[in-house]
């Protein structure tokens, strides 16, 4: 099984085009948390990360799908950045990215999903009809190594346009 993702991002979050994408007929974001758009379990964004974040905010809808089931994390979070976040979404199960398109009012093929996790937010990406976009990895000071390593290892799944 190889997993692809519609765009492979060498750098991370802030290194997406974001016009490129609404001339692609993107309308909606759906962002994966930890890692993507926040180091882990820190409730901190950088500034990089919001001034994308923002920008985004103003082209497309956009909201957060995250396995993390720390509520309490994720009501942080949610003040911190004032966003939409489906918490416990089990990414790659469809579900999230379906209830977040019914909110958006969008088709599928509109919705761009992104992640650094190919077995979980690409693959849910994908099955769900989206768009996928795999990002590079925030810089991770809490992470334990063996997730650090997980993460290398999901890579071997993706193989290159
Ligand atoms: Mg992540």
């Amino acid at each position: 099984m190889f997993l692809k993702p519609d765009y492979l991002i060498a750098g991370d979050i802030t290194d997406i085009d974001l016009d490129l994408l609404e001339q692609a007929g993107i309308k909606g974001l759906i962002l994966d948390l930890d890692s993507t758009l926040i180091a882990p379990h820190s409730a901190f964004i950088s500034n990089q990360a919001l001034a994308w974040l923002n920008l985004a905010r103003k082209k497309f809808h956009v909201a957060v799908a995250s396995n993390n089931k720390n509520e309490v994390y994720l009501d942080k979070v949610r003040e911190l950045l004032n966003i939409r976040i489906v918490g416990k979404a089990k990414k790659p199960s469809r579900k999230a990215f379906h209830r977040l398109m019914e909110e958006f009012g969008l088709k599928a093929e509109q919705i761009a999903v992104i992640g650094d996790r190919p077995l979980t937010d690409i693959w849910g990406g994908r099955r769900a009809g989206m768009k996928t976009i795999l990002v590079g990895t925030l810089h991770t000071m809490n992470e334990p190594a063996w997730k650090t390593k997980m993460r290398l290892l999901e890579r071997v799944f993706i193989r290159p346009n």
